[in-house]
């Protein structure tokens, strides 16, 4: 994931192996993504997500091509009256965090895409919904990860509003408005999950990080992935990172 302002910064994904060198936190020992070995996991009991009302409504995001990704942020000038309004709390997730950006990670074709894997299963596409409490500065993110779709049918149509307007913008800086519905967007009710600290997943790599993992997959058009992959970047995604002695939960169904 990325908070969108490392813009500038020179690093890229031929060589995430050298990002300690720039950015010692990369180099850590609580590093993202990981590889969920999900019997490894620790069950726990957590409390339901709960997301503020807009979610249910439409919101006006800008997506920018910052060098690295396709980030969608509130539009400026409605920040003030809707930055407030997007908040989650629950989960893993033990204050109220407010969304910053979500953008999503792919690779060169299906088989590679998804920062995280699962049992060592690597998904064509994962979303990161990056959050922050405004309180304590605390970063949270929620992860997604796809599967292709195979009818257009069954893709997720906000998913193909973000990939149709990112696709757009070939240059570096390039922007575009797009109305989404974020609830739509993220579809997580009921979802099982995973939750662990790692850090974040673009320069400089910052750790402490309150990472969820959803397991059940949203639907994409691999169209829309090579447009993305055609337009954008080829590739978008960094290695999973070694889990150390880090104990990585599950959410306890009933
Ligand atoms: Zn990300």
């Amino acid at each position: 994931m990325s908070c969108a302002d490392e813009s500038d910064e020179h690093w890229s994904y031929n060589n995430p192996s050298t990002w300690p060198d720039h950015f010692p936190a990369a180099g850590g020992s609580c590093q993202s993504p990981i590889n969920v070995v999900s019997s490894e996991t620790v069950p726990q009991q957590y409390p339901p997500f709960i997301f503020s009302p807009s979610y249910t409504g439409l919101t006006l995001l800008t997506l920018t091509n910052n060098g690295h990704q396709v980030a969608a942020t509130l539009k400026k000038d409605t920040e003030s009256e809707t930055q407030s309004d997007l908040w989650i709390t629950g989960g893993g997730l033990t204050d109220t965090f407010h969304f910053v950006n979500f953008h999503l990670h792919w690779g060169r074709n299906d088989r590679h895409g998804s920062e995280h894997e699962i049992d060592g299963n690597i998904f064509p596409a994962e979303a990161h919904v990056v959050l922050k409490n405004n309180e304590t500065g605390k970063t949270a993110v929620l992860g997604f990860l796809f599967d292709i779709a195979n009818s257009p049918d069954k893709e997720n149509a906000q998913w193909k509003a973000y990939s149709t307007a990112a696709s757009t913008l070939i240059n570096i800086g390039d922007t575009v408005d797009c109305m989404i519905n974020m609830s739509q967007l993220l579809n997580i009710e009921d979802k099982q999950f995973f939750c662990y600290i790692g850090s974040l997943t673009t320069p400089p790599c910052t750790e402490g990080v309150i990472w969820t993992i959803f397991i059940d997959t949203i639907t994409i058009l691999e169209d829309d992935l090579n447009l993305l992959r055609k337009n954008i970047m080829r590739k978008v995604y960094r290695p999973v990172q070694p889990v150390n002695d880090r104990i990585i939960y599950r959410n306890q169904v009933d």
